[in-house]
């Protein structure tokens, strides 16, 4: 008998699958990031032991206190808000920063590469919706950003990273997930590589596979992989 994890896991896997089908897209061109913000460390080692190593917090604290918990192999992503105090101790813990939302901070960020001898993996999140909670650079600031990127040798810079606004349909989060793989391929054309830019964080619980239809190449879902574990289901 499966547990209930396993059971949840199956069904984002099987809806990953099914999206990817649907518009004819290879399942291993889209990296599940398992959102484990809501659990504590045994519910992570459960994702583990069914083969998952991708793990999303949006807290740096959360990632300093849980990893090294958690077996080496596993790969952190930093989804939230990162406050400029809280760079240089996070930076060895993570693989990919999905949320360079900001100058200043991808100014921190490459510093302290450059002074540890790294290059830090990172998308830059665009704030495609009027949402005052929510972080990132203005369409035309990120195209900007990447006309200008050699200014800051210690980021890897892979891609684009968004929120969609919560809506009750997923389907009217599309324009949003559209918009952005739009800004994505705009960029290539002007002649960014696509090493630089090709990566699309998008899509939640909510609506991944929408986002997946529209090109996302890293989903964050949390709710829907702890559904009836955590409190308040
Ligand atoms: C919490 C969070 C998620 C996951 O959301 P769910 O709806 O629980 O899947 C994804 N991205 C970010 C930035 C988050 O903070």
């Amino acid at each position: 008998m499966l547990s209930l994890l396993e059971r949840n896991l199956k069904s984002v896997q099987g809806r990953i699958q099914r999206a990817c089908e649907r518009v004819d897209r290879d399942p291993a061109g889209v990296t599940l990031v398992a959102v484990s913000k809501y659990v504590g460390v045994d519910l992570i080692r459960g994702l583990y032991d069914l083969g998952v190593r991708d793990f999303g917090e949006s807290r740096p604290q959360s990632i300093w206190e849980k990893s090294p918990q958690m077996p080496a192999d596993i790969r952190w992503h930093l989804i939230g808000h990162w406050q400029t105090n809280k760079v240089r101790r996070t930076i060895p813990m993570i693989q990919l920063a999905h949320s360079l939302d900001r100058r200043d901070l991808a100014t921190v960020v490459s510093d302290e590469a450059v002074r540890v001898g790294r290059t830090i993996p990172v998308l830059v999140e665009v704030k495609l919706v009027d949402d005052d909670a929510k972080h990132g650079f203005a369409p035309s600031e990120a195209a900007e950003f990447f006309q200008q990127r050699e200014q800051w040798p210690g980021l890897d810079v892979r891609g684009l990273m968004c929120m969609a606004s919560l809506h009750d349909d997923p389907a009217a989060c599309r324009p949003t997930f559209a918009h952005l793989r739009q800004l994505r391929d705009e960029l290539i054309h002007a002649g960014v590589p696509t090493a630089n830019v090709g990566w699309l964080s998008m899509g939640m619980s909510q609506d991944f596979e929408v986002a997946i239809e529209e090109g996302a190449t890293h989903v964050r879902v949390g709710s829907s992989l702890f559904e009836g574990l955590i409190g308040d289901d």
